[in-house]
């Protein structure tokens, strides 16, 4: 059985944090790279799109967590806590929050993205302007850059696109140059 059709039979084929029916997919947990039914999650379009910051987030629409928080599954268990904690300033999900009990290895998970942080405490990347860079953006190398561990020069005037932050590390991003995946100073490049 696959991932989706396990997604699909645990929860009914509905969506596991809201139980909304429609517009289903799976959702894959960052930062995890496998799809395991311990990654994963089947969310509706409106929590997919919240999740990801396609759309602003509906305080209300959350009032599922509720009952979802308690799931026995530690996917949705994770997802709960890490939307709860983003719309914590809002009173009710912090109660929640102090309800809420996650194993060791679930709540490890679970702080991964570091949704828990204060603005001040999350790691924030910033390009040689001092702008804000963000996962997907697209940049360009202010400076001919050597690629660690090969002979090959990044150019400078290459555009990268698609970036990845390194959540540990705020001086570095992560993008394709030549096919190639490359890690990056944010020093050297400016923001597209
Ligand atoms: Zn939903």
């Amino acid at each position: 059985m696959s991932v989706l059709q396990t997604l699909q039979e645990r929860s009914n084929t509905s969506c596991e944090l809201c139980g909304s029916k429609t517009g289903l997919k799976q959702y894959n947990i960052p930062p995890a790279l496998n799809e395991t039914v311990d990654t994963s999650i089947l969310a509706c379009e409106t929590c997919f799109n919240q999740i990801e910051g396609n759309e602003d987030m509906d305080a209300n629409h959350w009032r599922c967590l509720n009952d979802s928080m308690w799931s026995e599954h530690k996917a949705v268990q994770v997802m709960a806590w890490r939307m709860l904690q983003r719309l914590r300033k809002e009173g009710w999900p912090q109660d929640l929050l102090d309800m809420m009990y996650l194993d060791d290895e679930t709540m490890a998970f679970a702080k991964e993205t570091g949704e828990h942080k204060d603005d001040s405490e999350k790691i924030i990347h910033r390009d040689s302007n001092g702008v804000i860079l963000e996962h997907g953006d697209s940049v360009v190398l202010i400076k001919d850059l050597k690629v660690k561990g090969s002979s090959m020069v990044a150019k400078q005037g290459t555009a990268v696109r698609n970036i990845r932050l390194d959540h540990e590390n705020a001086t570095y991003i992560e993008g394709k140059v030549d096919e190639q995946q490359i890690v990056i100073v944010t020093e050297y490049v400016k923001k597209l």
